[in-house]
């Protein structure tokens, strides 16, 4: 589950993470009072106006904005609220901005120059061990670095049964180029996000740009926080965070049916059980020239209640030009899914794609009987190449 930045700041420095402090607002007028009251708490003249959606980049869009005075700051929250923001991670219409975060200037002069660096927490499934990646060109486009320096890009392997280790962070905050008191800090800095990171259950956390203050503080700026679903039943807290308007509402809607759905790009709908069968499902497809337009999952009580409520999810997308239904019969009896894709289908009147149905298992011989008489344009198919070739035949 994704966060906006100001709620994964919340949790960074509920941990001790020093962060660059905000407010959010959800109109000029609450973000003129967030300014306000940022100026007593901190003394900050200058405010910076950061567009809350949940994707980066924000400030190549214009998301992000810096404000002067009060003027500014109403004018500016004014302009960003209400918005389509549209950045490099967006869709070509961009996401519909409803709050900013009113955040205290960080880049003030000083002593120092300012500087900016990357840091993330993510886990290695390579190895199945947590790790940080680092790097000095902080503010930037990551993946660009990773193309064009990729030796700018450092990672750090922690070992769970020690968790990381104070040599670690002081190897970090030096090859960060860090000294005095700056390196002091990046060592804190990292300790407190490390440990954020794993009792918070995150899946990821990307904190870029992480800047030394020209007083050398060390502060997070940006805060991409990912919190891991399977966890959220122990982290209630974090999980009324969510914030559906950001999610794509077919998905949502599927989540609330307890089916395990993930909208694609491609044309062809499949109906499976089990994620294994899903995944070779969506090869199959691949293979007979089609691209999947989802991942769905039905689950294992694959009755007829659950094919029709997955068959209105699949059509909600109109990219879809086939499905395929590929079901193993294990606990659930074949006959029950075909009776329950030839109901589903009646109940909703008018299906205008064709439907290729490859029931196997427990009964697998009724259930092609009963699609093969059920007069409906849908095509029972037994082998996997046998379903492949139908879905080929009717994309063609
Ligand atoms: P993103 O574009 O979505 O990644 O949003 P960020 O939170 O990373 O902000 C984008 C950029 O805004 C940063 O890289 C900074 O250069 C700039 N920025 C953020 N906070 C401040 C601030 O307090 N003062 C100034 N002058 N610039 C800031
Ligand atoms: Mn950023």
């Amino acid at each position: 589950m994704n966060l906006h930045e100001y709620q994964g700041k919340e949790i960074l420095a509920s941990f001790g993470v020093r962060i660059q402090r905000g407010i959010v607002a959800h109109n000029a007028q609450e973000a003129v009072a967030a300014a306000k009251q940022l100026t007593e708490e901190t003394g900050t003249g200058w405010h910076v106006i950061k567009a809350q959606v949940h994707a980066g980049g924000r400030g190549k869009g214009g998301g992000v904005k810096l404000a002067k005075n009060l003027n500014e700051v109403e004018e500016i929250a004014g302009s960003i609220i209400g918005m389509n923001l549209v950045t490099p991670q967006t869709s070509a219409e961009g996401k519909k901005v409803h709050q900013v975060l009113v955040a205290e200037d960080v880049y003030y002069p000083g002593e120092s120059e300012t500087s900016e660096f990357y840091v993330s927490v993510l886990l290695n499934r390579a190895t199945g061990r947590n790790m940080i990646m680092y790097s000095t060109e902080g503010g930037m486009d990551i993946e660009e670095v990773a193309e064009k320096t990729p030796h700018l890009i450092y990672t750090e392997e922690i070992d769970p049964s020690t968790g990381l280790l104070a040599f670690q962070a002081r190897k970090i905050a030096f090859n960060l180029g860090l000294s005095g008191l700056a390196f002091k800090e990046m060592t804190k800095f990292v300790a407190s996000l490390y440990k954020a990171y794993v009792e918070s259950d995150s899946s990821m956390f990307e904190i870029n740009p992480v800047l030394k203050t020209s007083d050398n503080k060390i502060m997070a700026v940006d805060a991409k926080v990912s919190i891991d679903d399977n966890a959220l039943y122990r982290r209630k807290q974090y999980a009324e965070m969510r914030d559906l308007r950001e999610e794509n509402p077919i998905e949502v809607e599927a989540g609330a049916l307890g089916l395990n759905y993930v909208d694609l790009d491609g044309n062809v709908g499949c109906m499976v059980n089990g994620a294994g069968l899903a995944m070779a499902t969506m090869d199959l497809i691949k293979q007979a020239g089609g691209e999947p337009a989802n991942f769905l999952d039905v689950g294992g009580t694959a009755d007829a209640a659950r094919v029709e409520a997955a068959f209105e999810i699949i059509l909600k997308d109109p990219a879809v030009k086939a499905i395929l239904i590929n079901i193993f019969g294990g606990i659930v009896r074949c006959d029950r899914v075909a009776q329950g894709v030839i109901d589903a289908y009646k109940n909703m009147g008018t299906i205008n794609v064709p439907i290729i149905v490859r029931l196997q298992g427990t009964n697998a011989d009724i259930a092609k009987e009963l699609i093969d008489n059920s007069g409906l344009d849908v095509q029972s198919a037994v082998e996997f190449q046998e379903a492949a070739d139908k879905v080929k035949a009717v994309l063609a």
